[in-house]
């Protein structure tokens, strides 16, 4: 059984779905006003490999992720460009799908957006004041009164003396996102502003908008009822928006809200917390420019574990490239010893293998997802492996261990020997070393192999042209 920390009580508690069978469980999804860059995917390939090793551990799942389609800034961005807010988010919420393919994430199983949800965000609201937990202020905007719940702050660990909760209602917050310094009421519904152009809708307390908090609420009620199992996000997310999260869903709807709290610790870029102005913000799109595949990145997002930063470096996607092919090499040696089948992740689900040389692999993984680990140990027992001395039968059987290990990480292993199509930035750069050698300039000619180099390909020069190879 999978063992995992629990942010709300400090300490490690078992995974358990309350029904015995089926693990219900909610994702903060993203705000799809840009491309999620791979600190988002960080995040959303962890909580992949949750799922996996939850649903290889024999419990089935319900996995529902929303999607933030109406917001600050997807109005903004959706307004500026003078595109109708629904096509501008659509086109972002494509391109998430598309990555989240690319990168082998399983699709949740309920997939809500916000704006197809507006009467159950207002029927929440709507809750909440038959309750007096909320309130309508003179700016005409709904918010929450935080000093009407006595719990407020358990998960972020708020220290509620310190706060002096009961004298905060002159304080407001209008914006979804502010520091825990700034403990206030939230908005629960936002009054039409003028730069929100044709982005508002009818509600008892007039025009406007859901506040980002109220989604979360409304949608886990609705499709997983006022207890489920579990809730995820990024640990930025643990204050303010899942604190108020809990306190709206608690005070509107009675039951506990999420019995576990999972929280997965920022990636960051050098050493640095990404942001636009360092310039140090990676999309998926530009990493294969550079040349790497989507399964590198994969393994180097899961490889990490998740309650540590984990630092991203170009440098570590070349390693994670090098370390997926050695899988990839041993995986081949297995099957053609083995003549067997390929065993898919569905496969695995339906008959689960014994772990086998794998078993210390796998408790790895069921401690709190220690994925480096559980590949420490994958990595030491292949050295030990000899092909040559397992009958077909034993291959078979070894090979379904090994895969169980890497379905769980949702690892795509690459083929050692096949062709690898050079992306299109890598064949300008060797067209342009390819012309600065035919005019015999020499000097720029060596520093675009070593760029190359740099980028994991090799150019091996011809009479008439060249050939390009992974390094
Ligand atoms: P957003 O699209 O901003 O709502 O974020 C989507 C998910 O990505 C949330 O669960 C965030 O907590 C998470 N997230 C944002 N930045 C990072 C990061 N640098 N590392 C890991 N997760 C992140
Ligand atoms: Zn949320």
């Amino acid at each position: 059984m999978l063992n995992l920390y629990d942010t709300q009580s400090g300490a490690m508690k078992p995974v358990q779905a309350e029904d015995g069978k089926q693990l219900r469980f909610y994702c903060c999804g993203p705000t799809v006003y840009a491309a999620a860059h791979i600190g988002n995917f960080r995040t959303f390939v962890v909580q992949d490999v949750f799922r996996r090793v939850v649903e290889l551990g024999g419990l089935r799942t319900k996995h529902v992720r929303n999607i933030t389609d109406v917001d600050d800034k997807t109005i903004r961005n959706s307004c500026a460009q003078g595109v109708p807010l629904q096509e501008y988010t659509a086109v972002w919420t494509d391109k998430f799908h598309a990555d989240c393919k690319a990168l082998n994430c399983l699709p949740p199983h309920v997939e809500p957006g916000a704006v197809a949800h507006i009467p159950e965000q207002i029927e929440l609201v709507q809750m909440l004041m038959d309750k007096g937990h909320a309130y309508q202020s003179d700016d005409g905007s709904v918010y929450f009164r935080i000093s009407s719940y006595a719990d407020y702050g358990k998960l972020a660990h708020l220290d509620r003396q310190s706060l002096k909760l009961g004298e905060t209602a002159n304080t407001r917050a209008d914006t979804d996102e502010y520091e825990k310094d700034s403990v206030a009421d939230f908005v629960l519904w936002k009054a039409r502003r003028p730069e929100d152009g044709p982005n508002f809708w009818p509600s008892p307390w007039g025009e406007g908008r859901p506040g980002w908090h109220l989604e979360c609420s409304a949608m886990s009620h609705k499709y997983l009822g006022d207890t489920f199992d579990l809730h995820s996000g990024g640990v930025d997310l643990v204050f303010p928006h899942h604190e108020n999260e809990i306190a709206q869903s608690r005070c509107a709807c009675g039951g506990h809200s999420a019995r576990h709290w999972f929280h997965v610790t920022h990636l960051l870029v050098d050493g640095a917390k990404m942001s636009k102005s360092l310039g140090n913000m990676y999309t998926l799109d530009q990493l294969q420019a550079m040349g790497y595949t989507p399964a590198a990145l994969r393994y180097l997002l899961a490889a990490g574990y998740y309650r540590r930063p984990l630092n991203f470096t170009l440098a570590g996607m070349k390693d994670a490239t090098a370390a997926l092919n050695k899988l990839g090499r041993f995986d081949k040696e297995l099957a053609k010893r083995a003549g067997d089948k390929e065993p898919t992740y569905r496969d695995l689900l339906k008959k689960r293998p014994e772990p086998g040389p794998f078993a210390a692999a796998w408790a790895s993984l069921e401690d709190d997802l220690n994925t480096p680990e559980a590949l420490g140990h994958v990595f030491s027992v292949i050295k030990t492996i000899k092909h040559a001395d397992l009958s077909p039968e034993e291959a078979a059987a070894t090979r379904r261990s090994f895969r169980m290990i890497t379905e769980a990480l949702g690892l795509q292993l690459p083929d050692p020997d096949a062709d690898v199509e050079a992306p299109e930035e890598i064949r300008a750069l060797a067209d342009e070393r390819w012309a600065a050698r035919s005019r015999k300039d020499w000097a720029a000619a060596d520093a675009l192999r070593a760029k190359l180099a740099e980028l994991g390909w090799a150019m091996k020069d011809g009479k008439d042209g060249y050939q390009l190879t992974k390094a």
